[in-house]
C-alpha cells in the first residue's frame, strides 16, 4: 500500500480488534474504523418484507456500540455514518488522503459493492483480504469444489494444527484525528423467554465462549446437547458473534485448543469443531459459487421447485400452520431473532417439502430474523434441506411429528410458545 498517515478500516462481517489482517498493516500515524449503514439494509424485498428486522438492526447497534468503546479504549474511534459504501468511502479516502482495507465477501451484493469501490480508489491505496475463515483459503486448493461435506471436511481437517492456535490481544491503536457521534446500545427490550440474552461485542463474546468451555464446561455435554430447544446452554450460542465477525472463527478455534490443552479433547469438543467446519464449508463454498447461491434451482439445473402462495407463507411466517412444534419454533424466531438449528431443520423442511413454497422466500424470512445471519450458512443450509445443492442424500425431509415427539417429548417447548402469538 501506499505511504499516508492514515489509514481506514470498512467494518463488515469482522466487528472485532483482535484478529484483524488489517492490524498488520498499520504503520501509520493516524487510524480510524468506519461501519456504514448501506440503504440496501432496510430495503424492501420483493417477498413483501424488508430486508433486515428489528433484532437483528437492534444487535447490530449494540455491535456498533461495543466496537466503538473498544476503539477508544485503544486509543481511536470508529465512525458509524448511512450511506451507501461505494459512495461514501472514495470520499473519505480522499478527505484523509487515506488508505482503506476491508474484509472481502463473494455474495451477489457484496461482491458489486466492493467492486465499485475499487473501480473508485488507485490500487495502492486499498488492501482487501479474504477473512474470517477458519482453514484459510491460502492453505488449500481444490480442482472442483467438494460435492459433500464429508469431502471437505477430510482435506481440511488435516490442516487444524496449522491453524492459529493463541488468542491475539491487541493493546493500542494509532489515534482517530477526530472524535466520532457515540452509538448508543438500543433500547429494544428482550423477549422473557429468548435463548440469545447476550449483548454484542467482542467483550461479550468471550465472555460466553468462557462461559460455556472453562467455567461451566458445558462443551464436555455438546454432542449431546445441541439438539436441545430450551434455555441459553443446550448450544454454544456463539453464532451471533460469529456471523458478525466480533469473534473470529480461529479466535473461537484458539480458545477451544487451549480448553483441550488443559482438560483433554472430549466427544463434546470434537463435534463443536465439526461444526465450526460446516460453517467454514459453507463459506468456501459462498466463495466458489458466488451468485448460484441465490438461483431458485441452487446448484442444479432443475426447474424452479417452489410456488408462490402468500396466504402459506403467511401461515408459516406467523406461526399458524397448526402444527404445534413448527409454530412454536415460528413464534420463537419472530420474538426473539433466534431459533436453535433443529428448530431450522424443520421449520425449513416444512416451508419446502410440507408446504411446496419456494425455498427462497423462507431464507429471505430468517435473513429478516436472524441475529446470526449469515448468508453462505443460512443460503447454504437451506439448499441442502430443498436438495438443491450440498446434500449428497438429494433432500431432507424431516418428519415434524417424529422429531417434536422426540426433541420435545413433554410438548414444554411447544407449550412455552402456545401462547405468544403473533398477530
Ligand atoms: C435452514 C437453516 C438456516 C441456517 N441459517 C444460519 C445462519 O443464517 N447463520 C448461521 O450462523 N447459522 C445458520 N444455520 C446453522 C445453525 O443452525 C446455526 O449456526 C446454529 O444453530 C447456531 O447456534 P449455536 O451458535 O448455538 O451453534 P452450536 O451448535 O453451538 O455450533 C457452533 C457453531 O458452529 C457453526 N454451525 C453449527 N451448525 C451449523 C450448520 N448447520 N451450518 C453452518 N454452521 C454451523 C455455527 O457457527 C455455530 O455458532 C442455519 C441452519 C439451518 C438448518
Amino acid at each position: 500500500m501506499s505511504t499516508s498517515t492514515t489509514h481506514i478500516h470498512w467494518f463488515r462481517n469482522d466487528l472485532r480488534v483482535s484478529d484483524q489482517p488489517f492490524i498488520s498493516e498499520l504503520n501509520v500515524q493516524h487510524h480510524f474504523g468506519v461501519y456504514l449503514i448501506d440503504p440496501s439494509l432496510f430495503a424492501q424485498l420483493p417477498w413483501g418484507f424488508r430486508k433486515t428486522g428489528i433484532h437483528r438492526a437492534a444487535f447490530l447497534r449494540s455491535q456498533l456500540s461495543a466496537l466503538q468503546t473498544t476503539y477508544r479504549k485503544l486509543g481511536s474511534d470508529l465512525l458509524v455514518l448511512y450511506g451507501k459504501p461505494e459512495e461514501v468511502l472514495p470520499e473519505l479516502v480522499a478527505k484523509y488522503n487515506a488508505t482503506l482495507s476491508f474484509q472481502q465477501e463473494y455474495a451477489t451484493e457484496e461482491r458489486t459493492v466492493q467492486t465499485r469501490i475499487l473501480q473508485k480508489i488507485p490500487k495502492n491505496r486499498v488492501f482487501t483480504y479474504h477473512g474470517n475463515f477458519l482453514v484459510h483459503p491460502k492453505m488449500f486448493s481444490f480442482h472442483e469444489f467438494p460435492k459433500s461435506f464429508s469431502g471437505f471436511r477430510k482435506k481440511v481437517e488435516k490442516l487444524l494444527p496449522n491453524v492459529q492456535r493463541y488468542p491475539e490481544i491487541i493493546n493500542s491503536l494509532p489515534a482517530s484525528t477526530e472524535v466520532f457521534q457515540t452509538i448508543r446500545p438500543n433500547c429494544v427490550s428482550l423477549h422473557p423467554k429468548t435463548v440469545f440474552p447476550f449483548n454484542g461485542g467482542e467483550l461479550a463474546a468471550h465472555t460466553r465462549l468462557q462461559h460455556y468451555l472453562s467455567q461451566t464446561r458445558k462443551i464436555d455435554h455438546y454432542k449431546r446437547t445441541r439438539n436441545g430447544l430450551l434455555g441459553t446452554d443446550y448450544s454454544s450460542k456463539m453464532s451471533p458473534w460469529l456471523s458478525t465477525g466480533a469473534l473470529s472463527v480461529s479466535n473461537v478455534y484458539a480458545e477451544l485448543y487451549q480448553y483441550e490443552q488443559q482438560n483433554g479433547a472430549n466427544e463434546g469438543t470434537n463435534w463443536f469443531v465439526f461444526e465450526l467446519l460446516w460453517r467454514d464449508y459453507f463459506r468456501h463454498a459462498g466463495k466458489y459459487y458466488q451468485d448460484k447461491l441465490f438461483r431458485a434451482s441452487g446448484l442444479t439445473n432443475a426447474p424452479s421447485p417452489g410456488k408462490m402462495d402468500k396466504a402459506l407463507f403467511h401461515k408459516w411466517a406467523s406461526g399458524e400452520t397448526g402444527n404445534s412444534f413448527i409454530d412454536a419454533n415460528m413464534r420463537e424466531l419472530f420474538h426473539t431473532g433466534y431459533i436453535s438449528n433443529r428448530g431450522r431443520q424443520n421449520t425449513a423442511s416444512y416451508l419446502v417439502h410440507e408446504l411446496g413454497l419456494d425455498w427462497r422466500w423462507g431464507a429471505a424470512w430468517f435473513e429478516h430474523h436472524l441475529l446470526d445471519y449469515d448468508v453462505y450458512s443460512n443460503q447454504g443450509n437451506w439448499m441442502y434441506i430443498a436438495g438443491l445443492g450440498f446434500n449428497p442424500k438429494g433432500k431432507s425431509v424431516f418428519d415434524t411429528h417424529f422429531q417434536s415427539q422426540h426433541y420435545d417429548p413433554k410438548g414444554a417447548y411447544s407449550k412455552q410458545w402456545e401462547v405468544e402469538r403473533i398477530n
